[in-house]
């Protein structure tokens, strides 16, 4: 069968016992990112086989282990015309939106990363400064499946895992809402990508609607009374309840007045495009913020190997399957020779492995 897209849902099953853990804990209890990513890629898959594009999953949906080579060997033998990597990310508690990543010098792949920041944007998505990384060697963003793919390859970090705003969204109480967001700006900017227009089918989540007012209730309201928390505004202690009543009115019409525009209290297009850009005029600074650690693919296990060697991605292979497990501390000592006695223990886990 001949595949249009290759949708890899990142990391597996049970990564805290094996590959140290790609999720997050809260209060004792273990968050797969696997779950996550598994659950927007599937929504998305649904959405763009509707409209005739046929899907190759790298990662079963299952959960079963799948290394970083196989999914970009897989995706490569099939000839997929693009690839899709879904993930959730994982910084300090600050850090929060969602980004896309896409080699520096393949125009396409950037151009299917526009399209999906364009979707997010549609859709009402936080973004982590402006939504756009580019990937390239020698660097953190160096992701195996970006770097090792031979068509336009994105991968797309859905929020901060560790940020709490964010987990609520993935993990917690919003997350239904959120993924189902998610997987259709995701889907939207694939469809786009292929010059396929969106059948609209999934409206009740497609956008924001474009003028709010009194008495209107829902996630809108909710994301809009968010932003003017962030701009500043009390709202009368009220917080952010997704009701749009008296106390949002007076503060919509505090912030027309002090923006200069006409003052209505209805939350209409020039009211949320200025808030927007209040929004990212107070964010400007911290643009360039790539100091947070990413928990993501190019995560080597030990600490003194460059991950840019020849040797990187098959010693973190090796490392995952257990044939090689480094020396305390995280450490690998790349360039000391090998002993008998290590020789031989290397050959017999290897040969356990591929007997299982
Ligand atoms: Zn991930």
């Amino acid at each position: 069968m001949a595949y249009d897209v290759a949708f890899d849902y990142g990391h597996d099953e049970d990564t805290w016992e094996d590959t140290g853990g790609k999720g997050v804990r809260r209060n004792g209890k273990k968050y797969e990112e696997f779950h996550f990513n598994r659950d927007v890629g599937e929504q998305a898959r649904k959405i763009v086989e509707r409209h005739g594009l046929r899907v190759y999953v790298t990662q079963p949906a299952s959960g079963e282990r799948v290394t970083l080579n196989q999914r970009t060997y897989r995706a490569n033998r099939r000839n997929v015309k693009a690839f899709v990597s879904f993930h959730a990310n994982a910084g300090t508690p600050a850090a929060d939106g969602a980004c896309v990543f896409a080699w520096k010098t393949s125009s396409n792949a950037n151009r299917l990363a526009d399209n999906i920041v364009a979707q997010f944007k549609n859709a009402g998505i936080d973004l982590h400064g402006s939504g756009r990384h580019y990937s390239r060697r020698g660097h953190w963003t160096n992701f195996h499946v970006l770097r090792e793919t031979n068509m336009p390859a994105v991968l797309i970090e859905h929020g901060f895992m560790t940020n709490k705003q964010d987990f609520k969204e993935i993990f917690g109480e919003d997350s239904r809402e959120y993924r189902k967001k998610c997987a259709i700006a995701d889907a939207k900017g694939v469809l786009d990508y292929f010059g396929i227009s969106y059948d609209g089918k999934d409206n009740d989540s497609a956008g924001p609607r474009p003028v709010l007012g009194q008495g209107d209730k829902g996630n809108d309201v909710k994301l809009y009374q968010k932003k003017l928390l962030e701009a500043g505004y009390t709202m009368d202690g009220h917080g952010a309840d997704g009701s749009f009543g008296p106390s949002t009115v007076e503060t919509t019409e505090k912030f027309q007045k002090k923006h200069g525009l006409t003052v209505d209290g209805l939350a209409g297009p020039k009211t949320q495009a200025k808030l927007k850009q209040v929004l990212e005029s107070k964010k400007a600074p911290e643009k360039e913020d790539n100091k947070y650690q990413t928990q993501e693919e190019s995560d080597m296990p030990f600490k003194d190997v460059d991950e840019n060697k020849w040797y990187a991605d098959e010693l973190e292979e090796a490392e995952k399957a257990g044939i090689a497990r480094g020396l305390p501390n995280d450490t690998f000592n790349p360039d000391e020779p090998v002993t008998r006695a290590e020789a031989a223990v290397f050959a017999l886990r290897a040969y356990k492995n591929a007997k299982k």
